[in-house]
């Protein structure tokens, strides 16, 4: 019954977003697990030093406790996603806790930045049946990645970098972790970011909008 709960959402997961259009030399960066008081600012400063919109997919409770980066975020046109309210898996969530940390997220984010978030993403790309129907019913379709230099485990910035270059194809969305999941997250993306950056435009990626790449 369980596995038929989250299991059984793999076709509708396999049907949400993985990357945008291929036919443009484009990629869109993606940042997960925020807001970091630390370490969102100044992955805010790099982005605006290099004119880039993100999409940052915010946690409910760390939106309650950072509002001004999160209201930061907002005004300096980056997309805003839904990351859950407590970034709990949806594995280990039956249906009415699944709607609640979706419906909680989405009105913790909504209300602090004064606009809904646009997407959502679950936590470690985990889905089960009650998901999709609240997803559709709020509007934000579920938008997973096509390149993740970091998963459960902390790899080294400059590795993070490399493999990302060699990874990235058109349309790849890069999902990036701007606070603490994996310890450390934060600080090597802050490490580490303007080398990517700089790096896939050197391979001619244009950096755009999540909005605009799908
Ligand atoms: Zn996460």
């Amino acid at each position: 019954m369980w596995a038929g709960y989250t299991w059984g959402s793999h076709v509708l997961t396999l049907a949400s977003i993985w990357r945008g259009r291929r036919g443009e030399r484009a990629v869109a960066l993606t940042f997960d697990d925020g807001p970091d008081p630390e370490h969102t600012p100044r992955v805010l400063d790099i982005l605006g030093r290099h004119g880039i919109h993100g999409a940052f997919f915010l946690i409910g409770e760390r939106t309650r406790r950072a509002p001004d980066v999160v209201r930061r975020i907002a005004a300096e046109g980056h997309d805003l996603g839904n990351h859950t309210w407590s970034h709990r898996s949806l594995w280990l969530c039956g249906p009415s806790e699944t709607v609640r940390q979706v419906e909680r997220g989405h009105a913790a984010i909504a209300e602090t930045a004064g606009r809904a978030p646009r997407f959502f993403r679950p936590p470690w790309g985990l889905t089960n049946l009650a998901l999709f129907p609240v997803l559709r019913r709020l509007t934000t379709p579920c938008v997973f990645w096509s390149v993740q230099p970091e998963g459960r485990r902390a790899v080294p910035a400059a590795r993070q970098v490399e493999a990302s270059a060699r990874r990235v194809g058109p349309g790849a969305i890069l999902d990036l972790h701007d606070a603490d999941g994996v310890a450390g997250a934060g600080a090597r993306l802050v490490e580490g970011l303007p080398t990517l950056i700089e790096a896939l435009r050197g391979r001619g990626y244009a950096l755009v909008p999540l909005r605009d790449l799908l």
